[in-house]
């Protein structure tokens, strides 16, 4: 569950996320979405502190977190995400890659974390691909392995930024039946996504961003079909 109060965060005089307030359930699916540079990157990254917020209150399951106190490292473990770029480690092998931030990070134990990554990568379909280095894959194939290794973690929510967004065509619906399925598991996420068809079948609600402010949220019957507000009618009319 996260409980997101007045986030306010600027880069030098842009003011870029106004008086964000937000609330995750447990297992909920929360689609984020709205034209470019209204600040939807900067949600999610503000949410696993990868960006420092100015002002507003996170609250992580029941706790507030404290940048000046906390450790955002645990807090990142909490939270796991997951880029429109994979970011995989090239150096590694898919099954190196899954295992890596459990093993350094968690000090898990190799033979476990072996265990738990290839159990994650049979769930992503890519048993098969364990040994490999990332740059024999497909970029489908390459996210999933992205999408195993935050998993790993066993982090409480999954934040997606854009990530069917570098793929090719023929290979977004694997990535997007994926997350699907992680979601009909109980996940907790919020996906930032111009895919209206999987935030319409997926998400339990949807937001609406406009220049760094949530301008409206719903269902996704609500918002696809009875959007109150003009720049949301604007922008589904565009993008739908
Ligand atoms: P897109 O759909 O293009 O990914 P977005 O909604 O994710 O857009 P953000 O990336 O959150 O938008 O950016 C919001 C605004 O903040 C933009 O005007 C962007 O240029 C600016 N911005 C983002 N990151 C930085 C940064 N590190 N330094 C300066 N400005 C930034
Ligand atoms: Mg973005």
């Amino acid at each position: 569950k996260i409980e997101v109060t007045d986030l306010n965060k600027s880069f030098g005089d842009l003011h870029v996320l106004k008086d964000i307030s937000l609330s995750i359930k447990n297992k909920e699916v929360v689609c984020l979405i709205g034209a470019s540079g209204s600040g939807k990157s900067t949600v999610l990254r503000c949410l696993n502190f990868l960006e420092m917020k100015d002002s507003g209150i996170v609250v992580i399951d029941g706790k507030e977190i404290d940048v000046k106190k906390d450790d955002l490292n645990q807090v990142r473990q909490q939270v796991g995400m997951v880029f429109q770029h994979f970011h995989l480690f090239p150096h590694m092998t898919v099954l190196q890659n899954v295992m890596e931030a459990p093993v350094q990070l968690k000090k898990a134990k190799k033979e476990e974390a072996k265990k738990t990554a290839l159990d994650l990568l049979e769930k992503v379909g890519l048993s098969d691909k364990a040994d490999v280095y990332p740059e024999k894959l497909s970029g489908g194939q390459k996210q999933r392995v992205a999408i195993a290794r935050a998993l790993a973690m066993k982090p409480e929510v999954m934040l997606f930024d854009e990530p069917t967004s570098a793929l090719d065509p023929e290979l977004v619906g694997e990535v997007l039946k994926t997350m699907k399925q992680l979601a009909e598991e109980g996940m907790t996420m919020v996906v930032v996504t111009h895919e209206m068809g999987f935030a319409q079948e997926v998400a339990d609600r949807v937001i609406y961003m406009h220049d760094g402010k949530i301008v409206e949220e719903g269902t996704p019957h609500e918002l696809f079909n009875m959007p109150q507000n003009q720049r949301t009618k604007d922008f589904l009319e565009a993008v739908l």
